[in-house]
């Protein structure tokens, strides 16, 4: 159902502004839209923090084929990195286990959530001889230096700090937040902002043979390398949740921009907002985590659904039970709705529909193309229901 308030624009986290992803493009014409999605550490099944970006980032992709255009969708596992191998030590497993465990645990969560799954989801452990020839290309270019690691040298990429529009000072507390800032000094960062794209490995930690030495990659040069190798140099839509502004997304567009010399690395940069919790972000180490498990457990999977979707994209929201509990009804009155509805397979009304997708349409409103499912359910128009569902809640199931 090809839509004249087609096509999706989206807002940039760069520049600020809403970009066109025009499908009229002669490359992207034949090989559609492309995006790439920061998935998950594997140390820990998905809570509802996960499950809201992958779901608004489901109904992307699903709005976009419903539309007749052709999306590649790369979300990656990142199964190499500190925190999946410090919980891997901690409890006495071996890190490929843990990650094996927790990338099912996310699998299962996502199916049961209804998501069109992605084209790849590559894992850094088989993409490693990837990223040690762009190490290499950046070190060999002079954006990299060898110390105590190999390391990205920020001052050879002038607009480090653009896109998340942070002043040094903040960048380097978030660091420090973070525990990502390390060690400046002679035998180790020259700069606190430089981060590694080669590092030696602890023990019981992935090593990989280097002639930088034998160790592993740095985080953000996982990405940049998995994202270039599946969709190309230059990509569509970078998703991800907005606590990966900086350092992660800041780097990585330094990393790749530097690689090939083109810019943008990403026509837009889209920031899901984070979730509370009891008045914190859900975060492991405050234990307030929902698992999607849970909420499972009290609802039908189109209500948790509709739950997540039922907010904007880009803001930051606190999951409630009370919520959950009134998506739950809506998802009840569709079901009861479609399970008695007799009028077969009649055109939905046109104006319902326009309504939905200009909704999508601009910047992904959820929220207000959730209104437009209400509408339709009010009018008994079970065409545009279905057709509304097949986008926001995929396949979710409605019992
Ligand atoms: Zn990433």
């Amino acid at each position: 159902m090809p839509d004249r308030a087609f096509p999706l624009r989206v807002h940039d986290t760069l520049t600020k502004r809403k970009v066109r992803m025009d499908p009229s493009g002669k490359v992207e014409r034949r090989r559609g839209l492309t995006l790439y999605v920061c998935g998950i550490t594997p140390y820990d099944s998905g809570h509802m923090g996960h499950a809201f970006t992958f779901s608004i980032f489901d109904v992307l992709v699903r709005f976009v084929e419903a539309n007749g255009q052709r999306i590649k969708y790369v979300q990656n596992v990142t199964d190499v990195d500190d925190p999946l191998l410090e919980r891997a030590r901690r409890d006495g497993i071996d890190w490929r286990d843990l990650a094996d465990r927790e990338t099912k645990v996310h699998i299962r969560d996502m199916t049961a959530l209804g998501w069109r799954p992605p084209d790849v989801m590559p894992r850094v452990s088989a993409e490693v001889d990837g990223i040690l020839r762009a190490a290499t290309k950046l070190y060999r270019s002079g954006h990299g230096y060898q110390t105590d690691a190999l390391y990205f040298d920020v001052t050879t990429y002038p607009s480090y700090g653009r896109l998340s529009r942070l002043s040094r000072r903040s960048m380097i507390r978030k660091l420090r937040h973070e525990d990502l800032l390390g060690t400046v000094g002679p035998d180790a960062k020259r700069d606190a902002l430089d981060f590694a794209l080669w590092r030696g490995s602890g023990p019981g930690e992935p090593a990989w043979p280097s002639k930088f030495g034998d160790g592993r990659p740095g985080w953000h040069i996982e990405c940049s390398v998995m994202a270039m190798r599946y969709l190309g140099e230059q990509i569509d839509i970078h998703g991800g949740g907005r606590d990966l502004q900086f350092s992660h997304h800041e780097s990585e567009r330094a990393q790749s921009e530097s690689l090939t010399g083109k810019a943008p690395f990403a026509r837009a940069w889209m920031h899901t907002g984070l979730v509370r919790y009891e008045g914190h972000k859900m975060s492991k180490s405050l234990g307030n985590l929902v698992k999607v498990s849970q909420t499972l457990q009290r609802a039908p999977a189109a209500a948790v659904r509709l739950y997540l979707v039922s907010h904007r994209y880009s803001r930051d929201w606190e999951f409630t039970w009370d919520g959950l509990a009134r998506a739950a009804r809506l998802a009840e009155r569709l079901r009861a709705f479609l399970a008695h509805d007799r009028s077969g397979d009649e055109a939905a009304n046109p104006r319902l529909m326009a309504e939905f997708t200009a909704a999508l349409a601009d910047n992904l409103d959820t929220p207000r193309a959730v209104r437009a499912l209400r509408a339709a359910l009010r009018q008994h128009d079970a065409t545009a229901v279905r057709s509304m569902l097949d986008i926001l809640v995929g396949t979710a199931s409605l019992t």
